[in-house]
């Protein structure tokens, strides 16, 4: 998986086919001829949708979650369809 490399300070961009982009980087940091030094640019994340809106019509139950030394019992409320908390 080929890497783009992108230095923002001076417009350098160089793209690793194989091997280790991070040395590659340290490499021009070094050579960088900006001023004030290489300034590594990384690309947005790539958009991701949410999640489908849940339909679930939600029936909560409380589920015993640990009981504490001192014999308090305690309790999370979830979903007994889905199991999400609620
Ligand atoms: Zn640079
Ligand atoms: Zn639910």
């Amino acid at each position: 998986m080929a890497v783009e490399i992108i230095c923002e300070a001076c417009g350098w961009m160089a793209i690793v086919e194989s091997g280790y982009p991070s040395a590659v980087w340290t490499e021009h940091e070094r050579a960088c001829p900006a001023v004030g030094g290489a300034i590594r640019y990384y690309p947005p994340p790539e958009y991701v949708p949410p999640p489908p809106v849940n339909v679930c019509k939600h029936v909560p139950i409380k589920r015993l979650m640990a009981t504490t030394p001192k014999g308090r019992k305690l309790y999370s409320v979830v979903c007994s369809l889905c199991g999400r908390h609620l």
